[in-house]
């Protein structure tokens, strides 16, 4: 038996749930699918299990796309005040942990409920453990097939996700969709994922595991001033992970280890006032001491400050405020909280994230090429792209 929906949505996470709802508000009858047995498992690891649900500043700077002007419309249809309102009608407890990011104070699994109990008062009948098996298209609508039975409707809407965790259900299912109907797909790669290095850099890291500062990291013009945490694997933490979603294989980062401070102005103070001091300990007023101790056996100079050439001074700090290194990769999908890249948002129509292409597909949420920085900017962008296809389907 063939049944009929105004709307089917493809992937219960957070944009398949956002536009299942606004459609529903809109009267459609909608039938939101996903292929596991659990609605939006992101949403639930997400922010530690607090789910940093938007950002107070989220704006036009925080995303990344080829295309710098896609996705400028949806965020300003619905923006981080109309989902902090939703958040505020459920008295769903939230606190601003920095930078403006915004944490459930209990649980993610408020934000699931949430937008469980919008879909339920909008009667979107929502299939769990469903697999689809084949997606075709006629002018009737499009057909789509699968393990409990055939559906069909005049509207689609792909919210697939990306690629990363894919013990949680991602899956390549809206890029192999778009191959399918003949759409572009940039380049896809894991992001806001820790770095990893080979050889003396590793094994530098590897000896400071454990060790968390506050770095600025930067590529080009590009720079993040946040933690930064040494690995058994290489670096993490929230500087680097926004990084990575600019860093290109080959490529070298620059790390500022110290950035509230000039290490060469102190050292050449302490050269001239406390000569016997040892450099290492020096460093260890400004840096966690390990690394201190590091710095030096990996430079050579462990010595009496008095003893210390120019050039050894410029060494340690062009080291401390200049660390140009060139990771060997990163830790792949497993642990990246997005994937870069997506559908190319020149086959979407930026007002209603339809296909150009294909009248009644539409694309949003991750599976796009736009990838927020870290910090609440990619829900957001689920919540906003979920938003806008949901008024159009
Ligand atoms: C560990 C982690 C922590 C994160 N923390 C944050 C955070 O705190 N703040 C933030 O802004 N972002 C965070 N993110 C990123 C954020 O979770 C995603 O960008 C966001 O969930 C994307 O929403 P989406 O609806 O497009 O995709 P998803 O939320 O991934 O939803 C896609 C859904 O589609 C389903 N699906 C996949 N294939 C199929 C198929 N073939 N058939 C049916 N269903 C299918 C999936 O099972 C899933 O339920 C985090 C990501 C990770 C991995």
């Amino acid at each position: 038996m063939l049944v009929e929906y105004d709307v089917i949505v493809i992937g219960a996470g957070a944009a398949g749930l956002m536009c299942s709802i606004e459609a529903g508000k809109r009267g459609k009858n909608v039938l939101l699918i996903e292929h596991t047995s659990k609605i939006a498992e992101k949403i639930r690891i997400s922010g530690g299990g607090r789910c940093n649900f938007t950002n107070l500043y989220s704006d036009n700077n925080n995303f990344i796309s080829t295309n710098r002007h896609f996705f400028k419309s949806a965020l300003v249809k619905y923006n981080q005040n109309d989902f902090i309102n939703l958040v505020k009608k459920y008295d769903i407890e939230f606190y601003e942990k920095k930078l403006g990011q915004l944490f459930c104070k209990n649980s993610a699994k408020d934000i699931i409920d949430m937008l469980i109990s919008e879909c339920n008062k909008q009667q979107v009948i929502i299939q769990l453990d469903t697999s689809i098996k084949k997606i075709t298209k006629n002018d009737e609508g499009y057909f789509i097939k699968t393990n409990i039975g055939d559906f069909v409707s005049k509207s689609v809407v792909i919210a697939s996700g990306g690629l990363s965790i894919p013990k949680i259900g991602a899956t390549d299912f809206g890029y192999n969709i778009a191959k399918q109907f003949n759409l572009n797909v940039t380049n896809l790669s894991p992001a806001l994922v820790p770095l990893t290095f080979k050889d003396d850099i590793l094994e530098f890291c590897k000896s400071l595991a454990g060790v968390s500062i506050n770095a600025s990291v930067s590529i080009n013009k590009t720079k993040f001033e946040e933690g930064l945490v040494f690995t058994h694997r290489g670096i993490s933490g929230p500087s680097i992970l926004q990084i990575s979603s600019y860093w290109k294989e080959g490529k070298s980062i620059s790390i500022n280890l110290l950035p509230e401070h000039h290490i060469d102005i102190i050292l050449r103070d302490r050269r001239n006032k406390s000569p016997k001091k040892n450099i290492n300990n020096i460093l260890s007023d400004f840096l966690p001491s390990r690394l201190a101790l590091a710095i030096c056996n990996k430079l050579q100079i462990n010595k009496k400050i008095g003893e210390i050439s120019n050039d050894a001074l410029f060494q340690i700090s062009d080291f401390i405020h200049n660390w140009t290194i060139i990771p060997n990769g990163t830790e792949g999908y497993k642990t990246a909280e997005v994937t870069l890249g997506g559908i190319d948002t020149d086959e979407i129509s930026s007002s209603t994230m339809e296909c150009k292409k294909h009248p009644g597909l539409y694309f949003i949420g991750e599976v796009l090429d736009v990838t927020g920085h870290l910090g609440g900017h990619n829900f957001q962008w689920a919540w906003s792209s979920g938003f806008v296809a949901g008024q159009n389907v």
